[in-house]
């Protein structure tokens, strides 16, 4: 009988975790350790709106009278040390706390570039990371961000908008190249240089020096570029030490199968830290978007309850750059073709990744309607016509034969 359970992590995957825990009738003891000093929030706007503006208004996930409303006992500044699944119990630095199950959530950590280090030198994780970075985004100052993917590119997006000369160091030859391809990564280097920003490509940091009045970064073509701010933005590693320290099979990401189970009975992992089995794709993915957070955490809440929930959906995530939403759904490491509806120049068009005549994966910019379609073709995985993808005026939902589940 399941009495109390323990949420490793106090951030996305807790405040889903709980709500489902208690949405589903669990009225055991439940316990969130989280190691920021703030209540579950949304990171998404940390590089968009909040960034932006400061306006915190949206971030929360789950509030401190909600956990007291639902009896849910939140420890916040408290990091957990490790686990003991035998004994049942979780280790913090004075004492450990009793644990019938486990939900390790703890996220993840920017990579750093070895050298580039100092007062001046930012990376973007938690609210307090973006209070630190807004103060340097003004008019007249410049920045570099090191990395052209989803986030180095909504900062890049954020501080244009805030005023800032931009440069971007990107090592590839274009952004994103190795999820989108060089041609739609090149569609995204279109939008960065339509908004001023200096996108240097197959270009990174060789060295900063960090001065009274600023940061010096010499690049690897040796060009001098003189700033007020360095952004790394180079990815981020999982946070899997308490997993580790507690014989749970990691492997870049804690492993768990399609329910968010680790190789340890009664201990579950969720969120940027899981590399889950997704049954869609028929393979481990470590995916670090918002949506699998959700779905994953919730998916894990209610198998701890005995409802064996997968997490089967087709991948999806969103990023807004500029005054553009992009979307991607589904997963292609590879594909045979790509085809394209609406107009790419325009930045108003669906792109969609096909393997074997399947939908794999599709990437779109404003067009949310094309994504959802996307993604019901992604899940159900069944040969389509390219011609009526290609057809704007066709409804993507017409591609699905009835019966097919
Ligand atoms: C700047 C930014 C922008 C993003 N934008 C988008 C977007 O536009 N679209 C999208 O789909 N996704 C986006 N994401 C990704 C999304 O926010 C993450 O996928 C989501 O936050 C993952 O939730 P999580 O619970 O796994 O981890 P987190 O929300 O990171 O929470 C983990 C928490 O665990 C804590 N912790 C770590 N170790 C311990 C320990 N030992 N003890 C106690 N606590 C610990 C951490 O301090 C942290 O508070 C963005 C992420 C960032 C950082």
């Amino acid at each position: 009988m399941l009495s109390d359970i323990v949420v490793v992590g106090g951030g996305q995957c807790a405040a889903v975790a709980a709500r489902t825990l208690r949405r589903r009738g669990f009225d055991g003891h439940i316990e969130i350790i989280g190691a920021e000093a703030d209540p579950p929030y949304q990171r998404p706007p940390l590089s968009k709106e909040y960034l932006e503006t400061g306006d915190a208004g949206g971030l929360s996930l789950l509030s401190e009278q909600w956990c007291a409303d639902k009896n849910v006992r939140l420890r916040l500044g408290e990091r957990v040390l490790g686990l003991d699944p035998a004994a049942g119990r979780v280790r913090l630095a004075d004492g450990s706390v009793r644990a019938d199950a486990v939900l390790i959530a703890t996220g993840g950590r920017p990579r750093m570039l070895p050298g580039v280090t100092g007062e001046r030198v930012h990376t973007l994780r938690t609210r307090r990371d973006a209070d630190r970075l807004r103060a340097v985004l003004a008019p007249g100052a410049t920045i570099v961000v090191v990395g052209a993917g989803f986030i180095g590119s909504e900062v890049a997006a954020t501080a244009r908008a805030r005023g800032a000369e931009v440069v971007v160091l990107e090592a590839l030859d274009t952004p994103l190249r190795t999820v989108l391809g060089a041609d739609l990564g090149a569609v995204c280097a279109a939008l960065h240089r339509a908004h001023g920003v200096d996108l240097r490509l197959r270009e990174t940091v060789s060295s900063v020096a960090e001065g009274s009045q600023g940061i010096t970064v010499v690049t690897s073509r040796g060009r001098r570029i003189d700033a007020d701010a360095v952004v790394v933005g180079i990815g981020m590693e999982p946070a899997t030490e308490v997993a580790e320290g507690a014989g749970i099979a990691v492997a870049d990401g804690i492993v768990v199968d399609e329910c968010g189970r680790t190789s340890v009975p009664a201990v579950f992992a969720a969120g940027d830290v899981a590399r889950h089995y997704h049954p869609l794709l028929g393979e481990h993915v470590r995916t670090e978007h918002f949506d699998s957070a959700n779905r994953l955490a919730a998916a894990a809440a209610n198998t701890m309850l005995g409802r064996a929930t997968a997490f089967a959906e087709p991948p999806w995530f969103w990023s807004d750059q500029y005054d553009v939403n992009l979307q991607y759904a589904g997963h292609a490491a590879t594909w045979d073709e790509i085809v394209v509806r609406g107009s790419v120049a325009d930045f108003d068009f669906c792109a969609f990744y096909l393997s074997g005549g399947v939908v794999r994966a599709a990437f779109a910019a404003d067009r949310g309607g094309d994504i959802a379609g996307a993604r019901e073709l992604i899940a159900r995985a069944v040969p389509v016509d390219a011609d009526v993808l290609r057809d704007d005026d066709a409804d993507l939902l017409e591609l699905v034969p009835e019966g097919v589940a």
